[in-house]
């Protein structure tokens, strides 16, 4: 995984306390490999390595980070570069007179009729009143599964006996005026493969329609073929941003990571399921809270190996890698921190718990990390193995047992749920697309 081989990598740079050249170039070459097998198309990792290089040679190293660290950094801040820096407040740019035009395009089974429904979903929630109209009239399924997501989404559908998709949209804009919809969203044909007469009637609709926005939907399980369509679609048709679609499915992900430096354009949205509520904005910067997660991890790989056992580190780290997570685990991680010392600089670096760090900050001091030791010593081994056996009963004994409210005990299994949560995805082979995607 590129995880691994970053850490691999990451080794040659222990105990240098400056980044220069020399020591840059074999940790250059392992991303570089693992972004060409995660799919990554050769020119993207290129121009994205070569950024990286710049900002790294001589970089100072900052006091108090070592040379891994402030590598894990600019790579870190590169990767928010990439994927399009700070989200715009709105993802999509209404217009000033409506109705707003939003026109979906991509090839055939993309997503683009079920991205519909979604995007009606998400601006009903703004307050806004979008109309879904139909414009792919080759499969007359095609038009009756848009009045299908629309009823499911609670949305108006266009309805008309017109044929031509031209005419069809510029009708619904005629009605949208009429009845006061205030965002149309144009739901165009795809075909298999690329296909001029298709990209012809495109251009005619956009003509007709003007629209505000051209969302490219691509398929995140089609590697590099999504990057060629979203390049042939942005040349004729000048996309404005992109929907990445079954980013649920089984992805390398290496196509996410390039189709925006491929277009120049932004991801807007992410689909991450069938249903009309799996779909989220994209956010560079909460993206990137979850690539410096796999920082951290690689961090505490590298402090682990200098202060911890070895050995449990190693145990720890297989275990991770099969999402065995159990409470016995976080048990010993408690141990960990408290052996390494201070609290606050050693929570951010941690599995999970760093991605934790705001939500712990208030509340995680080192006398509350006893308490909830404490309540684990507390627990039977079946227990600390199955968190899942902690009912009502067994809750009540483990507080007596610690002398901790039944409260606290709830808390700390909300906390570790949500922690082996993560590392399935840190260490799920889905991660690895997913830091491809956010690294846009
Ligand atoms: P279109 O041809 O571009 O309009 O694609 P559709 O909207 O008809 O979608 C094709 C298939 O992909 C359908 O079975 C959808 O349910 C499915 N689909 C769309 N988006 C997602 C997604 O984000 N996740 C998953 N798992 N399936 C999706
Ligand atoms: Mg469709």
């Amino acid at each position: 995984s590129l995880t691994q081989k970053l850490s691999q990598a990451m080794k040659a740079l222990r105990g240098q306390s400056k980044l220069t050249e020399a020591n840059l170039e074999a940790v250059l070459r392992e991303v570089r490999m693992a972004l060409l097998e995660a799919d990554v198309h050769v020119s993207v990792a290129r121009t994205f390595l070569q950024r990286v290089k710049e900002k790294a040679l001589g970089a100072e190293v900052m006091q108090g980070l070592n040379p891994t660290q402030a590598f894990i950094d600019i790579v870190h801040r590169e990767l928010v570069e990439i994927m399009g820096g700070q989200a715009p407040e709105h993802p999509i740019a209404f217009a000033a007179k409506p109705p707003t035009v939003v026109m979906m395009v991509g090839l055939q089974g993309a997503g683009k009729t079920t991205t519909c429904g979604k995007l009606a979903v998400f601006l009903k929630k703004l307050g806004r009143s979008p109309l879904l109209v139909p414009a792919d009239v080759y499969r007359p399924a095609a038009i009756e599964q848009l009045h299908v997501v629309a009823k499911d989404a609670g949305v108006p559908s266009f309805r008309t006996e017109e044929k031509d998709p031209v005419a069809i949209c510029a009708a619904a804009l005629a009605e949208a005026r009429l009845k006061g919809w205030d965002t149309v969203i144009l739901d165009t044909a795809g075909r298999l493969h690329l296909d001029e007469t298709l990209m012809e009637e495109l251009a005619r609709i956009k003509t007709a329609t003007s629209p505000d926005e051209i969302f490219f939907v691509a398929d995140a399980m089609t590697g590099q073929d999504a990057v060629r369509s979203a390049t042939a679609f942005h040349e004729k048709l000048g996309i404005t941003g992109v929907v990445l679609t079954k980013t649920d499915g089984d992805t390398r992900g290496g196509a996410a990571f390039s189709i925006k430096q491929a277009t120049g354009q932004p991801l807007k949205f992410v689909g991450e399921g069938e249903k009309l509520e799996d779909f989220q904005r994209f956010h560079p910067d909460r993206m990137a809270q979850r690539i410096l997660g796999m920082g951290d991890v690689l961090s505490l790989i590298e402090h682990a190996k200098d202060k911890l056992d070895e050995k449990e580190a190693e145990v720890m780290a297989k275990r991770l890698a099969k999402n065995q997570f159990t409470l016995e685990d976080m048990r010993k991680q408690f141990q960990q921190v408290q052996k390494l010392g201070s609290m606050n600089k050693i929570l951010g670096m941690l599995p999970g718990l760093g991605q934790m760090k705001e939500q712990l900050a208030s509340v995680a001091t080192d006398k509350r990390i006893k308490h909830l030791e404490a309540i684990i010593n507390s627990m039977t081994p079946a227990e600390r193995a199955n968190h899942n056996l902690l009912d009502g009963k067994r809750k009540r004994r483990i507080a007596s047992g610690s002398g901790r409210p039944v409260s606290e005990i709830n808390q700390l299994i909300k906390q570790f749920v949500e922690t082996k949560k993560m590392m399935g995805q840190m260490n799920d082979p889905k991660f690895m697309a997913r830091m491809q995607r956010m690294a846009k």
